[in-house]
């Protein structure tokens, strides 16, 4: 291997790694240090919404690290300015923060609503601090954000960890309406849970979500770090179901690759004084440089639709291929989707395509019985048949 005279394990080990070297990417494509490509249906863990080193980006950071790369967050610049204007103008939001990934922005989020608790106090003159999470959910891996996960033992696994953070069960206003306090400030969810499976919120419980939390004086949070940037064929998932949050948090594909991360918010909740929030790389001109490419290409007329129609294409072909293998089903929104197995061949499956010859696909079982899709929102049709081909091979080889 091209890469012996180095060692592997100078990186610590924090997953187990196929042995492979990733060279080069473009579009869907990847290609190893060997030569071979794979069809890429993980993106980088859905951050690379234009697929690998699309051309608007690589312009844009280009230029952008050749004029200025970062004056200090203690002053204004250019790209940031642009891209926290376009955000607002085309969400229901008025004040951004911008961060360098989904977990701080939502370490952000938490933070923002802790201190609006402090500012907006209950009748007995408390603070409010308690924040409602959601079983199964995930919003990141620092201490604030694994304690707000709703993954068995994450609220644990690095005890002491932060407290204030209770799970309700999704799509069940009941169980959320249960964790209601005096302490509590605010409620938070993934539109679409991601890390769990794809599970949508249906329209309706983020309705009820809306109105409980108005009645309440709760802040209602939602961390669209998977489900933001037009990757359900709305440009924010909240939208899906016709409702307006309070704060929102951006991340993965706002980068289109590049670690860029937000943290959203309507003016009234906007209460972080001078010092309370920052950070050295936050709303660099590169990074942002990049998400204004970003969201550029997302804004371009008949983008969103596009997304909408190979998600439908793709869950037709899914379930197609449910029927020929004998598989459960599928779901999701827009370009974020799932395929039920109906038993735990999931891993096996990852390793097999991984393994297909002479060109090789990329996919993710966040559970055994599961894997979930999250290409390019630019992915074309004959991408996805190819995508479905490659799957149906593998399923056969294992015997299914
Ligand atoms: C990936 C993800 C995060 C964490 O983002 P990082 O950039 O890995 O910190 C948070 N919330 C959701 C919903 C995610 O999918």
């Amino acid at each position: 291997m091209e890469f012996s005279q180095y060692d592997v394990n100078a990186l610590m080990h924090i997953t187990n790694r196929p042995s492979l070297v990733f060279t080069e990417g473009r579009g869907m494509w990847l290609t190893d240090n060997n030569g071979k490509r794979y069809l890429d249906y993980l993106q980088g863990w859905a951050v690379n919404c234009l697929g690998h080193s699309p051309q608007c980006v690589v312009d844009a950071v280009s230029a952008q690290v050749g004029k200025l790369i970062n004056p200090s967050p203690a002053f204004y610049n250019e790209p940031s300015i642009v891209l926290a204007s376009m955000l607002t103008k085309h969400s229901c939001f008025d004040r951004v923060f911008f961060a360098n990934s989904g977990a701080e922005a939502n370490e952000g989020a938490i933070k923002l609503s802790r201190k609006w608790g402090k500012v907006n106090k209950n009748a007995a003159g408390e603070n409010r601090y308690e924040i409602i999470t959601f079983n199964h959910g995930f919003h990141g891996r620092t201490l604030a954000t694994m304690s707000a996960s709703g993954k068995a033992g994450w609220d644990t696994m690095f005890a002491p960890q932060v407290p204030g953070f209770f799970k309700a069960e999704l799509n069940d206003i009941a169980s959320v309406e249960k964790l209601i306090t005096d302490k509590t400030v605010a409620v938070m969810l993934e539109p679409v849970q991601g890390e769990s499976g794809v599970i949508p919120a249906t329209r309706e419980f983020m309705q009820q979500l809306r109105a409980l939390t108005k009645q309440h004086n709760l802040l209602l949070i939602v961390d669209e770090v998977q489900a933001g940037m037009g990757r359900t064929g709305e440009l924010f998932a909240y939208q899906l179901s016709n409702i307006e949050p309070d704060i929102m948090t951006l991340g993965k594909g706002i980068g289109g690759g590049v670690p860029l991360s937000a943290l959203l918010c309507r003016e009234e909740v906007a209460c972080f004084e001078p010092g309370e929030q920052g950070g050295t790389y936050n709303g660099n001109p590169v990074m942002t440089a990049a998400g204004i490419a970003v969201l550029t290409e997302l804004l371009k007329p008949g983008f969103l639709q596009e997304v909408k129609d190979k998600g439908d294409y793709m869950a037709a072909q899914l379930r197609k291929l449910c029927v020929k293998h004998g598989l459960d089903g599928e779901r999701g929104e827009g370009l974020l989707r799932a395929l039920k197995l109906g038993k735990d061949i999931g891993p096996k499956i990852v390793e097999a395509a991984r393994d297909l010859n002479p060109i090789g696909l990329l996919v993710n079982s966040p559970r055994p019985d599961l894997l979930r899709f999250m290409p390019a929102l630019n992915v074309t049709t004959e991408e996805i048949d190819h995508m479905i081909a490659m799957l149906s091979e593998v399923l056969t080889k294992l015997g299914h």
